[in-house]
C-alpha cells in the first residue's frame, strides 16, 4: 500500500512547528541575519516547545519521533529562517551518532541530560583541511590506558560555540584512513577544549559556525561512541538519516521564496497589467511549484525509508541533491520575479537566496552526492533490461513469427541482426568478422 496522507498526530506536529516558525522565527530572522548572531533564547523556546530533539528516543525521556516527523518540522522552520532551522535541527545531527552507537550507558547519561534540560550538542567531522573526505580526518586520538587523548582542530562546526556536548570524530592514525576513524562524546567544559571566533558567512547567519580546538583533551573510555575502525561507518550512517532533513530545509526555504514571488507577481504592475498575467512569469511559478512538490516527495520517501529501518543512503542522497539544487534555482527565479526589489535587503528573497547556497555544501556537497549516486548506479544497481549484447533489435524479421529453428546472430559492434544457421563471414555494416557475432 502506498499513501501520502499524514496521520492526525503528524498534522498536529506540522501545525505546531508552523505556528512556532511564524511566531518565534520569522519576526527575528532578518535581524539575526543582519547582526550575524544566534539567539540562544529562541533555541531554548524551540526546546521548550518540543520542536528541538523530536527524535530523542522515548526510553531516555524524549518524544521518540521518527525522521519523517523531523522533516515535517524542519520544512516549517526553514520556511521562516534556514539559519535558525539549522541551529535548531543541529541537536538531531549531534545526537545521531549517540542514537546509533551501542553504548547504552552513554545514552542514558547524555540523552537523559538533553531530555531534562536545555542542552545543545554539535556534530564534528570537518576540519580546516578536510570536509568531504571524512577518511582524511587528522584530529588525533591517542590511547592512554583506558582513556583517549584528543589533539586537533574541528572546523565549520554548527552550534560549536554554544554546544554543551560534542560528537567528535578523530583518528588513531591518519595513515589508516577509514580504518583509523573513531568517535567520542566530548563535553565543552573539559580541559583542553577551546572555541574559535564565529566564522563570518554569506548566509544562514542566524546559525553559529566555529572552529573547535582540542588540546590534550582526555576522554574516558565510557565516552567512546565508536572505536577505531567503526567511526567512518558511524558518520556515514548518521548522514543517511540526517540528509533528508537538509532536503526538508531546502523545501521549506524554496516554498517561502515561491510564496513571496506569487504574492509579488499578483501585485506588481507592468505594461498596464499584473506581472502574474505574463506567461513568462506564470511559467516560472509553475516550475517553482513542481520543483518544490517533487523535492518534498523525495524527502518524505527518504525519511520513510529511514523510519522503516531500511538503508536510506541512496534515497537520502537523491533527496538532498535534488532538493538543495532545486532550492537555489527556485530562490534565484523568485528573485528574478522581484527584479530590483528582490536584490535589496528590504525584501525577503536575497536572504533566502544566500541561505539556500549552503544547502549544496554542508552534510555532503552536491558533488559528493553525485559520487554516491554514480557509485550506486554503476556498481550496485540491478538493471531490468538485458545487457545490450543480448538485446535483439529485430528490424528485418518479425521475431514472433520467425521460422522454427532459425537462429539469429547479433553483431556486438554495430548491432546488425543476421538470420541463419551460421553467422555471416563478415558484418555487412561494420565489416567485423563472424567472431563479432553472438547467437541471440
Ligand atoms: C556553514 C557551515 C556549517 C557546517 N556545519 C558543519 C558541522 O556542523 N559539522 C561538520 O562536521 N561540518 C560542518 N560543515 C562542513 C561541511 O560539511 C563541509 O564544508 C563540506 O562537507 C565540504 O567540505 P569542504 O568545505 O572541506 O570542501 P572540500 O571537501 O575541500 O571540497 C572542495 C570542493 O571539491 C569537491 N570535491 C571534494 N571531493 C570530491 C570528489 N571526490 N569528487 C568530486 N568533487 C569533490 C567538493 O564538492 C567541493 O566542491 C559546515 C560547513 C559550513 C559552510
Amino acid at each position: 500500500m502506498l499513501g501520502f496522507h499524514l496521520t492526525p498526530e503528524q498534522i498536529d506536529l506540522q501545525k505546531k512547528a508552523r505556528e512556532f516558525a511564524l511566531k518565534e522565527l520569522l519576526p527575528v530572522a532578518w535581524h539575526y541575519d543582519a547582526v550575524d548572531d544566534t539567539p540562544l533564547p529562541v533555541l531554548r523556546k524551540a526546546w521548550e516547545a518540543g520542536i528541538m530533539n523530536a527524535d530523542l528516543p522515548k526510553e531516555y525521556g524524549g518524544s521518540g519521533l521518527g525522521v519523517l516527523e523531523n522533516v515535517l518540522i524542519t520544512e516549517e522552520l526553514a520556511a521562516a529562517c534556514a539559519g535558525l532551522a539549522t541551529s535548531i535541527f543541529d541537536n538531531s545531527l549531534g545526537m545521531e551518532p549517540l542514537r546509533l552507537s551501542a553504548n547504552a550507558e552513554l545514552k542514558r547519561k547524555y540523552f537523559g541530560a538533553i531530555a531534562r534540560s536545555f542542552k545543545l550538542i554539535c556534530f564534528a567531522t570537518s576540519e580546516p583541511t578536510m570536509g568531504s573526505d571524512v577518511s582524511g580526518i587528522r584530529c588525533l586520538a591517542r590511547r592512554d590506558g583506558d582513556d583517549y587523548i584528543l589533539n586537533g582542530t574541528k572546523y565549520w562546526i554548527t552550534n560549536g560555540g554554544l554546544a554543551d556536548y560534542m560528537s567528535i570524530f578523530a583518528t588513531v592514525d591518519p595513515a589508516k584512513k577509514h580504518a583509523g576513524i573513531c568517535a567520542f562524546l566530548v563535553e565543552r567544559d573539559w580541559q583542553g577544549v577551546s572555541i574559535g571566533r564565529r566564522i563570518p558567512k554569506l548566509g544562514q547567519r542566524g546559525s553559529n559556525t566555529v572552529g573547535i580546538r582540542l588540546r590534550d583533551v582526555r576522554v574516558p573510555r565510557e565516552n567512546v561512541l565508536a572505536p577505531p575502525g567503526e567511526g567512518f561507518v558511524l558518520a556515514m550512517k548518521t548522514f543517511a538519516r540526517t540528509r533528508p532533513a537538509i532536503g526538508a530545509f531546502a523545501v521549506g526555504a524554496a516554498r517561502s521564496a515561491m510564496e513571496f514571488a506569487i504574492d509579488y507577481a499578483q501585485r506588481r504592475q507592468a505594461f498596464g497589467t499584473r506581472i502574474a498575467d505574463f506567461q513568462a512569469i506564470q511559467h516560472k511559478i509553475a516550475d517553482m511549484y513542481q520543483k518544490v512538490e517533487t523535492a518534498r516527495l523525495l524527502v518524505w520517501k527518504a525519511a520513510w525509508e529511514a523510519d522503516q529501518g531500511l538503508d536510506p543512503t541512496i534515497s537520502a542522497s537523491v533527496s538532498k541533491l535534488y532538493a538543495t539544487e532545486m532550492a537555489l534555482e527556485v530562490a534565484n527565479e523568485a528573485l528574478q520575479i522581484f527584479a530590483g526589489y528582490g536584490y535589496t535587503r528590504m525584501f525577503p528573497i536575497e536572504k533566502i537566496l544566500r541561505d539556500c547556497r549552503l544547502f549544496r555544501i554542508y552534510e555532503g556537497t552536491s558533488e559528493v552526492q553525485r559520487l554516491i549516486l554514480s557509485g550506486f548506479a554503476l556498481q550496485a544497481y540491478r538493471p531490468v533490461m538485458p545487457p545490450l549484447e543480448d538485446l535483439p533489435v529485430h528490424l528485418e524479421k518479425d521475431p514472433v513469427n520467425r521460422e522454427p529453428g532459425a537462429a539469429a546472430w547479433r553483431c556486438r559492434i554495430c548491432g546488425y541482426v543476421h538470420y541463419g544457421d551460421e553467422p555471416p563471414e563478415e558484418c555487412p555494416y561494420c565489416f567485423f568478422p563472424s567472431s563479432a557475432f553472438k547467437n541471440i
